[in-house]
């Protein structure tokens, strides 16, 4: 039994579900790197690995401690490490991850480091800016780079990639084209110039939907594996992953005229009865969603968030709900359902999901 009664599962079938929906768009050669940054977009990391490993190609995680983590699970499969920083390139090449190397200036400490020890083809990743302008290098740039890596035995050149600045808008095809003619025009030059071919990539979730004939070698699946497309359509034949669940802890009788909640922000215009459940913006609940704009669910039928959102509980309205203490309150279990708190919340559902703190018990349900 749950030790927290406020628990996030995470559903094992739904996430290879998922990952099965991706593969099917894919060419038979195209290889799917999973994205499970972010504790897995805020479910599990190093359980969703586990989950997926042996149907995936790669994993990625931004930063260099996620990608230990993965390591010390005992996952072996290839890790590239989208945002690496100097002070974690020791840690990087002892736990074999991969490193994207986005600038000179880390370009140039990994080499270091990789003369020194002397390490011996060792993979590395190098990111391209094709209009996100977040990281990595110019087209500008390729001369000096393809010098500096036919001087170095030390390092291999694993693949070569970019990042979609607007892959899920429509209005934005033009410039996304351009980002992907912009790439493909990149890579041609390296590829004559460097004496050998590295994977490219360029497609994330959205790019998959929208943009199949760019695969190149690989895809980076993130959201879509968590059952989320940017696209109703497609979101439709995705499986919810996160299932967010907690209890009633106490049922609290509030009579007309008084109030409920920090700032007396719920004034009780009738009868009402008011459940508490333990979760609260300090697990991830924005305050956005108090005073009537979120709901939960309570024996199937939606309870409104009443009052603000504390740090650690949510009052919600069960005047017209059959329900006693210790009942079952679902938060969400419907990709639907993420998205209106998402839209209540003015963000969307990656934030919604990443946002549940470690507070929150995981649990995998198989
Ligand atoms: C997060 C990330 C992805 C995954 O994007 P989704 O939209 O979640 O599929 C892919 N590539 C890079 C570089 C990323 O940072």
């Amino acid at each position: 039994m749950n030790k927290h009664v406020t628990v996030l599962e995470i559903d094992a079938k739904a996430l290879l579900h998922n990952l099965n929906f991706f593969k099917k768009k894919l060419a038979e050669n195209t290889k799917l790197l999973a994205v499970v940054k972010a504790f897995g977009y805020g479910s599990d990391g190093v359980e969703v690995a586990k989950i997926v490993k042996d149907q995936v190609d790669y994993f990625a995680v931004a930063y260099a401690q996620e990608g230990i983590a993965l390591r010390e699970a005992g996952i072996e499969t290839p890790i590239l490490v989208l945002h690496p920083q100097i002070p974690n390139l020791e840690a990087i090449v002892a736990h074999r991850l991969e490193p994207n190397l986005y600038n000179f200036k880390i370009f140039d400490a990994f080499l270091k480091l990789a003369d020194e020890r002397p390490l011996m083809n060792y993979p590395i990743h190098i990111k391209f800016n094709t209009g996100l302008n977040r990281l990595g290098f110019w087209h500008t740039d390729v001369p000096t780079l393809i010098a500096a890596i036919k001087q170095s035995n030390n390092v291999k050149v694993q693949s070569v990639f970019s990042h979609l600045a607007a892959s899920e808008d429509p209005r934005e095809q033009e410039f996304t084209v351009g980002q992907i003619n912009n790439f493909a025009y990149i890579v041609k030059q390296l590829y004559t110039h460097l004496g050998y071919e590295p994977m490219i990539h360029i497609l994330n979730t959205s790019g998959v939907v929208n943009y199949a004939k760019a695969q190149f070698d690989m895809v980076r699946v993130g959201i879509g594996l968590y059952g989320f497309a940017n696209d109703p359509q497609e979101t439709k034949h995705l499986k919810n992953t996160h299932n967010l669940k907690s209890i009633i802890s106490q049922i609290h009788q509030v009579e007309p005229g008084e109030t409920v909640g920090y700032n007396r922000a719920f004034v009780a215009s009738r009868a009402t009865r008011s459940a508490t459940v333990p979760i609260g913006h300090a697990d991830g609940i924005s305050r956005r969603l108090g005073n009537k704009n979120g709901f939960v669910f309570i024996n199937n039928k939606p309870a409104p968030i009443i009052g603000n959102v504390c740090m650690d509980m949510i009052m919600v309205d069960v005047t017209d709900i059959e329900c006693k203490e210790g009942d079952e309150v679902v938060i969400f279990n419907h990709q639907q359902h993420v998205e209106y708190m998402a839209h209540k919340s003015e963000t969307i559902p990656y934030e919604v999901l990443t946002a549940i703190s470690q507070r929150v018990e995981r649990v995998v349900k198989f």
